[in-house]
């Protein structure tokens, strides 16, 4: 079997959005650094609540999904279908934006840890004006799943190949086939599973760095970067430096023309031009 290899590291750079938000970003900070279908990764970490308190008050989206992923801290999305959930430690929201949704993601503490992630995923041309559709997944929704050598893997999206049984992740049914993983490893482990052939895949490394790659063949990825992986039929990921932890994602690329405008992501200039007349006009939603 061809395991995976790292083809291209981005670091992430800081920046910061919504009300002054501190953040890193790797996959999005320029329009040639996207992994189709992956538009962009945000990993938002601090300690200090002048770096997060301010959140990201109402903004629109439309032609595409955000998932938020929270290891620490506690997050409030309301939006203007009135949905409105609790985003805690350990659980995620996948939210998808379709036609629009305009929305609000406000901290929901004065003080201590806010980590987590926000990652945009692409829809194909056809889905991108469908009616917009939220889910709030709660940390015990996730299964978390140990494999050998105290590997520990929450499978948010997708499915984990665990004992010849797939483990399946709360979303399911998205167009892209997206996977979506935690995974958490013990000095000197290793974490080893078939990925879907023709799937574009990257590793984000959160704590510690990795080893990726056959053994013979491994590259070194640090954290906070994103390691695209090359073309191949399965990942082998090592922690050979202390212990580690980080994102494994995939999907199916959609290999169509990508126009972003801020929080607009369409196939053609014009669509952009539609969705900022549309939003101005009150018609976005
Ligand atoms: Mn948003």
């Amino acid at each position: 079997m061809n395991t995976r290899k790292l083809q291209q590291v981005i670091r992430s750079i800081p920046t910061s959005d919504g009300a002054g938000v501190k953040l890193r970003r790797s996959l999005g900070q320029a329009p040639a650094l996207r992994l189709d279908p992956f538009l962009m990764l945000d990993e938002f970490a601090s300690e200090n609540a002048d770096d997060y308190i301010a959140g990201f008050p109402d903004h629109p989206h439309r032609g595409f999904e955000t998932v938020t992923y929270m290891l620490d801290g506690h997050m409030l999305h309301q939006d203007h279908l009135g949905n409105r959930g609790d985003l805690r430690r350990g659980g995620a929201q996948w939210m998808t934006a379709g036609r629009g949704i305009i929305h609000s993601e406000i901290p929901q503490q004065q003080s201590g840890r806010m980590r987590g992630f926000q990652l945009w995923i692409n829809l194909p041309a056809r889905e991108k004006m469908k009616a917009a559709a939220y889910r709030d997944v709660q940390p015990e929704e996730i299964p978390l799943v140990t494999m050998a050598g105290g590997v520990e893997v929450r499978v948010i999206a997708g499915a984990l190949l665990v004992d010849g049984e797939n483990v399946l992740g709360p979303i399911q049914g998205i167009s892209t086939e997206p996977l979506f993983l935690d995974v958490r490893l013990p000095a000197g482990a290793s974490f080893s599973n078939p990925l879907a052939t023709g799937h574009n895949a990257f590793v984000y490394p959160y704590e510690g760095q990795l080893s990726i790659g056959a053994a013979d063949e491994a590259s070194v990825l640090a954290a906070h970067q994103a390691g695209v992986l090359s073309a191949g039929e399965r990942v082998e990921i090592r922690a050979d430096d202390g212990a580690a932890a980080f994102l494994l994602l995939a999907a199916r690329p959609l290999l169509e023309p990508v126009v972003q405008y801020g929080p607009f992501v369409m196939n053609s200039r014009e669509e952009i031009e539609q969705a900022i007349a549309d939003y101005q006009n009150g018609r976005l939603v």
